[in-house]
């Protein structure tokens, strides 16, 4: 018996069974490679969903959690630290000034505190909210809520919560269903779970003068793209497109739980005292990883690595021309791979058999998203690894008609 079998069992045993039991039990990590506890090595293309920014290990964000962990690791709401307002004000800068931030623990907390700010902003004549279609915004119920995928949404409902849900990408519609009675729209600047889903150029443009123009404050999901991710430090700097509220987290921790929720101009300022809050929020060993994270984009210029690699990795699986894919999506490094057939789990476990770690984010759909500092030998080592992977995914699969 293996040691991940062994590890499995008592995992099954002891462990709710929403996530079933994963095919793999890590151990550690150094750089792009981890390892799992049967001392298998693997290159990291998914980063714990897009979260392990600077990879495993890095000096910087060790000795930044390491010092806070020593110097003060928690003080709750009733004292201010010094870190959360540093954090705060880079973040502020980062996003062109005039904004604040509520922080929280997790992606799906930073949207529920959106929900509420938006209600706050908006009073009482405005009485439903817009999302789209295979959103992803969390699985907390506010959140939930927001999500337009039945399978996880349906079970859990009603929320309490009036949401309208519009397809992704879809101007005319959005246009349609937002109205002077809309509280806010929620929006992905490309859906990361539906599997780096990217709408037609100028969507986000749209969506803002939507807004502008109906009242409805416009709120941008970008949890899983922001934080250097797409190249840009914010994806929706990159369409050159500001927001009324801003929901972050994933990377930003570089692999510490944070999560943070921005208000622009009086969006900021909406929140009462009183209105919201959390224990752990802003939490001072979250925010030391978090400001290490931000440090070391900055110093080893990954937002130019991400684009250089998500290109490169892009243009090499292009390359490979097998008919298995039928296209590459996304910016830098987030990515898609989309297969001809559904066999992304067949994909994914051949991968990892050859020793790579990516995800099938859909059926037919192999999410990539490495650490920002994954180097060209990396990348390169992942592609010319892909047609065997490829192939053999393809073998394994009665779905795929012999030469198809
Ligand atoms: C992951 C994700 C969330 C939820 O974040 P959690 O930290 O898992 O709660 C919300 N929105 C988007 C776009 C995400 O990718």
């Amino acid at each position: 018996m293996s040691a991940t079998t062994e590890l499995q069992d008592r995992f099954a045993a002891v462990l709710m069974p929403n996530y079933g039991t994963p095919p793999v039990a890590l151990a550690r990590g150094e750089g792009r490679y981890v390892w799992d506890v049967d001392g298998n090595r693997y290159l990291d293309l998914i980063a714990g969903i897009a979260v392990s920014a600077l990879g495993h290990g890095h000096p910087a964000l060790v000795e930044a959690v390491t010092r806070q962990a020593g110097l003060l690791a928690h003080t709750s709401n009733l004292f201010l630290h010094e870190g959360e307002v540093r954090l705060a004000e880079r973040l502020v800068a980062l996003l062109g000034g005039d904004a604040r931030v509520f922080f929280a623990n997790s992606g799906t907390e930073a949207n529920e505190a959106a929900l509420k700010l938006v209600r706050r902003a908006a009073g009482p004549d405005r009485d439903y909210v817009v999302s789209t279609v295979a959103g992803f915004h969390g699985r907390t119920t506010g959140a939930l809520a927001l999500t337009g995928k039945p399978a996880i949404r349906d079970p859990f409902g009603p929320f309490g919560l009036d949401v309208r849900f519009v397809p992704y990408g879809d101007g005319a519609a959005l246009r349609a269903a937002v109205t002077d009675r809309c509280q806010g729209v929620f929006v992905e600047p490309t859906q990361g779970e539906a599997g780096i889903v990217t709408p037609p150029e100028g969507y986000l443009t749209e969506v803002r003068e939507i807004c502008d123009a109906t009242g409805a404050v416009f709120v941008l999901d970008e949890i899983q793209s922001g934080v250097g991710r797409t190249g840009h430090w914010f994806a929706h700097q990159g369409a050159g497109v500001r927001p009324d509220v801003l929901t972050l987290a994933k990377g930003l921790g570089g692999g510490l739980p944070i999560g943070a929720c921005v208000g622009f101009g009086p969006f900021g300022g909406a929140f009462r005292k009183g209105d919201h809050g959390s224990t752990f929020g802003g939490n001072p060993v979250a925010v030391a990883a978090a400001l290490a994270v931000l440090d070391v984009i900055e110093e080893e210029k990954l937002l130019d690595n991400a684009a250089a690699q998500g290109d490169l990795l892009a243009g090499q699986v292009r390359e490979i021309g097998s008919s298995l894919v039928t296209a590459v999506r996304g910016a830098g490094l987030w990515r898609a791979v989309q297969l001809a057939a559904p066999v992304a789990a067949d994909v994914q476990a051949v991968a990892a058999a050859h020793g790579f770690l990516v995800n099938a984010v859909a059926p037919d759909t192999v999410r990539i998203a490495p650490p920002l500092t994954i180097t060209r030998d990396e990348v390169l080592e992942f592609t010319g690894a892909l047609p065997t992977i490829l192939a053999e995914a393809a073998d394994a699969t009665d779905s795929i008609t012999k030469g198809a």
